[in-house]
């Protein structure tokens, strides 16, 4: 059964919506892994547009992807726009990649500016 998520900070389980605290690891009513629960949910974020240097806009990366593994987000779609906080997202979603703390990047579509992260299935 899914249940819908509440708006507040916290979160609950997918499975049963018990409330649960960000780092708990399994449900203490159903047991289910909360880590891989999603909502399906993909978030889009602009880590380009203020002019960032290239290691603040880094910097915010690492935070979204912190945030969203804590959460139930199945998607992060980046903002990257086209120079080298581009390059140097590849290369640090790369290592990401390689230790297994994300299932996956792409481009978006056409899109070279965007870059989509999937988080959980
Ligand atoms: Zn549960």
């Amino acid at each position: 059964m899914k249940t819908s998520n509440s708006p507040e900070r916290g979160k609950s389980c997918l499975d049963c919506g018990m409330e649960v605290s960000t780092t708990t690891k399994y449900c203490p009513k159903c047991d289910a892994e909360l880590s891989l629960q999603s909502d399906g949910s993909i978030i889009t974020e602009d880590i380009a547009h203020h002019g960032e240097r290239v290691h603040e806009a880094m910097l915010k990366l690492d935070q979204l992807i912190e945030q969203g593994k804590a959460d139930v987000t199945a998607k992060l779609r980046i903002i990257v726009g086209s120079g080298q906080i581009r390059d140097e997202a590849n290369a640090i979603l790369g290592g990401y990649l390689f230790r297994r703390d994300i299932l996956g990047f792409e481009q978006d579509g056409n899109n070279q500016g965007a870059i989509i992260i999937s988080l959980r299935r």
